[in-house]
């Protein structure tokens, strides 16, 4: 077992870890605290595609907790680097990648931000990025779809199905890759979002440390957890969000720690 006392950076995803709904869960202000005081690398890393970095932050201000802009990481902005970046691993050039845009206006924000043109007609897209779209329908899926049937490249943000929101479940990224999937007969390129290991690079690249000396602190089994255990970092698993004790032990994926809440982790820093 390793030593939650002894890592270089630890990294949170927010919703069912450090925040739920409108409200910081508890324990989270003092522990983010007392890791900053012990000078321990932070980094937040959600697999949102309908908020901007900026906007996460502002979200986090509002509820009492400052951080920097570096110090977030999301799947929108994740996928915004990694088609800017298409440049440098020989794939079509920025200048050439007019990217297709199935979701909210934070991932043209962040497309915006990265130098990524997007273009609205299906012919000339190079890539369909897919993120959670609130107003998906009949008319966006067949634009979607006849971009990649001629040829344009599916990104998917996240492979998250659904998503919790307060008292209930909202249809996210993946229910629309599926869409997309089966009217063009194509599977998506790339996933970026948790669990993925592209993420996993970025978000070591933001924290400027080594895999192992890493902790995952999150609420899902299945993108949290595994996606530690994939990168290299430790995990543990909070129950304050969707996973439940009995969740566990259904489950393939394990994680090194278990907590009630972020309180066990105050305990033990303090
Ligand atoms: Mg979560």
């Amino acid at each position: 077992m390793p030593d939650v006392l002894n890592f270089d950076g630890y990294f949170f995803d927010l919703d069912g870890t450090i925040l739920l709904g409108d409200s910081l869960l508890p324990g989270v202000p003092e522990t983010l605290a007392a890791l900053r005081n012990q000078r321990k690398k932070i980094l937040f890393l959600s697999n949102t595609t309908t908020r901007t970095r900026k906007e996460c932050q502002t979200r986090l201000q509002k509820l009492g907790l400052e951080s920097h802009l570096e110090e977030i990481v999301t799947a929108a902005y994740a996928a915004a680097v990694y088609l800017r970046e298409g440049k440098l691993e020989g794939k079509p050039n920025v200048r050439d990648t007019r990217v297709f845009v199935i979701g909210e206006p934070a991932m043209l924000s962040e497309l915006e931000e990265q130098g990524v043109e997007h273009t609205e007609d299906p012919l000339e897209a190079t890539h369909v990025l897919v993120g959670m779209d609130m107003h998906f329908n009949y008319s966006k899926l067949h634009q979607a779809m006849k971009a990649v049937r001629n040829g344009a490249a599916m990104i998917a943000a996240n492979p998250d199905p659904y998503c919790p929101v307060d008292g209930d479940l909202i249809p996210d990224t993946w229910a629309m890759v599926k869409a997309i999937e089966a009217t063009s007969g194509k599977k998506p390129l790339a996933v970026i979002g948790k669990p993925s290991k592209y993420y996993g690079a970025k978000a070591l690249e933001s924290g400027g440390l080594p895999s192992d000396r890493c902790l995952m602190v999150g609420d899902r089994l299945e993108t949290d957890i595994l996606f530690g255990s994939v990168n290299g970092f430790s995990t543990a698993l909070v129950l304050t969000g969707v996973t439940s004790e009995e969740d566990i032990g259904q489950s393939p994926v394990q994680p090194d720690f278990v907590w009630t809440s972020m309180e066990e982790l105050l305990s033990m820093i303090q």
